[in-house]
């Protein structure tokens, strides 16, 4: 296979995460991108400012595992003023209110302890706690809110995971969207391997699905994730890092994946299990070359339509703007309207209006400032939200076409 466009500089030789078997191959060179698309500048000029990196993806021909090889850890630094949250959306918070529900059913963890590496802002840990009736420790570098043990029996530590000889010993270990951000995610499962010793422990992984973001447009392939994983290569590398995969999936419409993973411990017998259970093999790992193969051709493409559909809308006089100002917001307008044509970006996360988007500027606004506005068109990039955003803009009163970028 031909990388697509220039591979600049000499290829780093990168042995595969996940299976550990076959050196990566480069098959998409999308030059550089924002690298802090979950963070808001309060200027316009400090967002322009904002830094880029390169993303360079590379498979693996064994498992299907693909990676950003010029990821550069030190270009990236998680603190306190990023806010990639997902609850702000009500789709998102029932879906996670529905796990909570499953591993409190699933997995024995009355009086137990779970581990959340990537807590997020601590909402699914709180709630896991209280359902499940254990103690909870969080881990996050982006974690805003009050330190120590908070009422739930959730304690929550600003900062990484050191996963050092102080972790304390837990029954689950929970980890949502922040495997794929590590620049070494084997060796993270082989320190909880390590960690969790001679007792029973489960883990729960979930991650953006790597079949989704590579067989559509890519608007979720982003400087912060490291790694993008479909089901067979997750399961190669949970069980290289000496974990048994008890069951994987996808969720959310297809675009997430998880994995339930066991250490010393049977299979557990009680709850359900997660819909759209699969057991990957060789066939799912086909399937997954097949949409790396095309993929940088079907990038540029849609890069090149949305150009273009903008364009359009802007000269009908239709006042298109974008709604959902997160991760894939940003790297859709970083792609398909760097010169701001859009009449705005709209944002259901108060924490956002009036801020700048990272490298294009953009400024978000209240969704609210819609009403009245002559918008007839909206683009969004996330069609687990169509629903809910169809809802808010009839309420709004306003009469307008959703594109699904
Ligand atoms: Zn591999």
């Amino acid at each position: 296979m031909t990388p697509a466009g220039s591979s600049g500089g000499r290829q780093p030789v990168h042995r595969c995460t996940a299976c550990g078997r076959h050196d990566l191959v480069p098959f998409a060179d999308l030059g550089e991108i924002p690298v802090y698309c979950g963070v808001h500048w309060a200027s316009r000029e400090e967002a322009l400012a904002s830094p880029l990196g390169r993303m360079w993806l590379a498979y693996c021909p064994e498992c299907g595992y693909v990676r950003n090889l010029a990821f550069d850890p030190a270009v990236l630094v998680y603190d306190t003023t990023m806010d990639t949250n997902l609850h702000h959306s009500p789709a998102f918070g029932v879906f996670s209110a529905e796990l909570v529900k499953h591993l409190a059913g699933r997995f024995p963890l009355r009086g137990g302890t779970v581990l959340d590496v990537g807590c997020g802002q601590g909402e699914f840990l709180r709630e896991l706690c209280h359902v499940a009736a254990c103690r909870g420790v969080g881990y996050d570098a982006m974690y805003a809110g009050p330190t120590g043990p908070d009422p739930s029996g959730a304690t929550f530590v600003r900062g990484h995971a050191r996963l050092d000889a102080d972790t304390p010993p837990f029954d689950l270990v929970t980890s949502r969207h922040w495997f794929e951000h590590l620049d070494d995610p084997y060796s993270f499962l082989v320190r909880l391997r390590e960690l969790a010793g001679d007792r029973p422990a489960y883990g729960y992984l979930e991650v953006p699905d790597a079949g989704y973001d590579l067989a559509t447009a890519g608007w979720e392939v982003i400087y912060p994730h490291v790694s993008y994983f479909d089901g067979y290569s997750l399961r190669r590398i949970v069980e290289r890092a000496g974990w048994r995969m008890l069951a994987t999936g996808r969720l959310f419409a297809g675009m997430f994946r998880y994995v339930e993973i066991s250490v010393n411990a049977p299979p557990p017998v009680n709850g359900t299990e997660l819909p759209g259970g699969e057991s990957p093999g060789p066939v799912d790992r086909d399937r997954q070359l097949a949409s790396i193969a095309g993929f940088a051709e079907r990038h540029a493409a849609e890069r090149e339509r949305w150009r273009s559909t903008i364009d359009r809308l802007v000269a009908a006089g239709d006042r298109p703007v974008l709604w959902g100002a997160g991760s894939r917001g940003v790297q859709f307008l970083h792609l398909a309207d760097p010169d701001r044509r859009l009449a705005a970006v709209v944002d259901v996360n108060p924490r956002k209006w009036g801020r700048y988007l990272p490298v294009t500027g953009h400024e978000v606004s209240d969704p609210a400032t819609l009403a009245g506005s002559g918008t007839r068109s909206v683009i969004i990039t996330n069609p687990a939200y169509r629903d809910e955003i169809d809802a808010a803009l009839r309420q709004l009163g306003v009469r307008a076409e959703l594109l699904v970028a």
